[in-house]
């Protein structure tokens, strides 16, 4: 049996889960989040995060992140910090791992234009995708559709929601309705995703030729650890600079989430998990020197990065992908695959032209970005014959 090496009061203990929504028998030599982690890690929704992207298209090059290997650091980032902090490995490597299930291909470009084709259906979200995904897209088991993971990992999974969303969602909802917090691993794993994207894409954005050391030097977290590395090593080449510095920051960033959120969970007072869950405020956090550095990092990638005109480019032509492949299936299901098609049937005789375009959502929304690209290929080049 893998037990944690020691878990706090206050982490999620597997044998006080609330459970799976439909009952089944203890695993035998696995823990509780141990299963739900395997269970994610050989769900057909994971190894697609291999070809989708978050700001580059996915075959723009090979040196870059994909939701792939995005999510491998997450999940190690996550399981550092769980350890030190007493909190449950195993659930923080499981939500890190399953954050991004449900994301559309073409990252924040996709995900924005499929909402906008929902526009009239009730709306695209990733983070409700992503639960759709491990509740009822996965088809693998034969007592259940999805997963069937516990409460602690699809609370981890949600990580935002509107009110009107929790309302139906039932006990996964309960906490934005009640203004509560997810537990303890669930705010480790959103912070464990932050600090591995914000580094992740100044690796990626320098490599790619989108920003340079220079510009950067107005970031004081890129600034401080430049500097040290600079005098450090003088001559050294500017890839491993590069390296150097920003594996000092997520280190930088790492230590000070560790020795924040230590110092509030020893000042809470906590006797379980649920006492975490009551508090108006997360404990697991960044100082409020951490954060504004943060915040600073983030608005210059805003600017720097996702707003260069050669990443909106690519993210013009992706939403043009998704819309044509939304318009051309919500005009003509009959263009689908037949399993495809089968599901856009049956949901649309259950709830109308808003079950047709959520079944076709589910279906774009669930493309790699080489499997999207091919498609819209397919349906629209007219030399494309086949
Ligand atoms: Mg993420």
């Amino acid at each position: 049996m893998n037990a944690p090496l020691h878990l706090a009061p206050y982490a999620a203990h597997p044998e006080k889960s609330r459970g799976r929504r439909y009952a089944e028998v203890p695993p035998t030599y696995r823990s509780e989040y141990q299963r739900d982690r395997d269970r994610i890690v050989h769900s057909a929704a994971f190894r697609r995060l291999e070809y989708k992207t978050q700001v580059f298209v996915n075959h723009e090059g090979d040196m870059f992140r994909t939701r792939l290997t995005h999510s491998i650091e997450v999940a190690q980032i996550g399981r550092s910090i769980a350890r030190v902090l007493s909190l449950n490995e195993d659930l923080t490597e499981a939500i890190s791992l399953a954050h991004d299930l449900g994301h559309t291909p073409f990252g924040h470009a996709g995900q924005d234009a499929l909402n906008q084709c929902m526009n009239a259906f009730d709306g695209f979200e990733h983070n409700l995708q992503s639960l759709r995904v491990v509740d009822k897209l996965e088809e693998r088991y034969a007592e259940f559709p999805g997963l069937n993971l516990t409460f602690e990992t699809r609370e981890g999974i949600l990580k935002h929601c509107s009110l009107r969303k929790a309302a139906e969602l039932g006990d996964i909802g309960q906490r934005f309705i009640n203004r509560q917090q997810a537990g303890l691993e669930a705010q480790l794993a959103n912070l464990a995703d932050e600090i591995a994207y914000n580094n992740h894409d100044i690796d990626d954005g320098l490599r790619a030729g989108l920003i340079d050391m220079q510009q950067l030097q107005s970031v004081s977290l890129f600034r401080e650890q430049y500097d040290i590395v600079k005098t450090a090593y003088p001559d050294l080449a500017e890839r491993r600079i590069v390296h150097e510095v920003v594996r000092r920051m997520i280190n930088r960033q790492v230590v000070d989430l560790v020795e924040t959120s230590q110092a509030q969970l020893t000042g809470g007072q906590l006797a379980d998990s649920d006492a975490a869950r009551r508090l108006p405020q997360p404990l697991i956090g960044f100082s409020p020197a951490m954060h504004a550095q943060n915040l600073e990092l983030k608005q210059f990638l805003r600017k720097n990065l996702y707003q260069h005109y050669r990443v909106r480019r690519m993210t013009s032509k992706a939403a043009r992908v998704i819309n044509g492949l939304f318009e051309a299936f919500m005009g003509d299901p009959h263009l689908l695959p037949p399993e495809s098609l089968r599901n856009v049937q049956a949901f649309e005789q259950s709830r109308g032209d808003g079950g047709r375009a959520r079944a076709v959502a589910d279906y774009i929304a669930g493309m790699t970005d080489r499997f999207a690209i091919k498609e819209y290929d397919r349906l629209f080049n007219p030399f494309q014959l086949t």
